[in-house]
Parts: C-alpha cells; sequence; structure tokens
C-alpha cells in the first residue's frame, strides 16, 4: 500500500460533502465544512476540510485557490474561537499519506482540545 495520488470521489468525506452520509455539523461556509469526528480522541474533536476535492495538504497548498486556502484557514480560526479552544490550546493535525497514518483521503485538519493532551507522536 502507499499514499494514494489520485482523489477518490467515493472517500467518506465526499460523501459527508454531498449529503449521502450525515455528519454532526459545526461550521459551514463555501469553501469549508467542520463537523466532529465520528470517534473522538478528546472532548473536543473536530474535522475541518475544504469543499473542494483534495487528496492531502500537499495537493491543497498546490492546487486550491487563494480564496480556498483564505476561506479555510479563516474558518479555522473562527471554529477555533467559538468551540472555545482558541484560549485553553488546542492541536490541530493533518495527518498525510501512509507513514502519517491518514485513514480518508480527503485533506482534513484535525481539531482537538478540551484537556490537556498528551504526547504528541505515540508509539
Ligand atoms: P485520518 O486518520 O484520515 O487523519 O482521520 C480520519 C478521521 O475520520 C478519523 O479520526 C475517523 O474517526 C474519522 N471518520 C471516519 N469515518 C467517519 C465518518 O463517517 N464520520 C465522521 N464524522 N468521522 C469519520
Amino acid at each position: 500500500m502507499s499514499t494514494p495520488s489520485t482523489y477518490d470521489e467515493n472517500n467518506i468525506f465526499a460523501k459527508i460533502l454531498r449529503g449521502e452520509i450525515p455528519c454532526d455539523k459545526i461550521y459551514e461556509d463555501e469553501f469549508t465544512l467542520c463537523f466532529k469526528d465520528i470517534t473522538p480522541k478528546a472532548p473536543t474533536h473536530l474535522l475541518v476540510i475544504p469543499k473542494g476535492a483534495y487528496l492531502n495538504i500537499v495537493d491543497f497548498g498546490k492546487r486550491a485557490s487563494k480564496e480556498e486556502i483564505d476561506g479555510f484557514f479563516k474558518a479555522v480560526s473562527q471554529i477555533a474561537e467559538e468551540q472555545n479552544l482558541s484560549q485553553s490550546g488546542f492541536r490541530s493535525i493533518a495527518n498525510t499519506g501512509l507513514n502519517g497514518g491518514q485513514e480518508v483521503p480527503h485533506f482534513h485538519l484535525h481539531l482537538l482540545g478540551g484537556k490537556k493532551l498528551g504526547a504528541l507522536v505515540g508509539q
């Protein structure tokens, strides 16, 4: 198995974006969707995804428009403040490809908080 190089239109987040699978939505705008992770690893565990079809953070940075990139990170800031993550602190993670342990091949940023988190990288 290797890091995929083409976007799979049937990945689970693409299905969520098309409304084929429900999600617990936290935030939505023209470019970005944020919802709760189905298997939370912290009291607050959100996933922020662009609406465009991007495989991972590298693909997003390379191919997304300035509006999409700007919109995505403005949304991250707004969500972090609205969800009370900003003041107490939180962790944002973009697992990427095979070594990064990425399971869903649509770029997503994990926002984890609500408690003091442990070591960044497990064994
Ligand atoms: P990755 O390992 O790709 O960085 O993270 C994928 C995340 O998506 C995991 O934390 C997993 O719990 C979450 N996830 C997988 N399937 C679903 C789903 O159908 N709905 C939601 N809300 N989260 C999902």
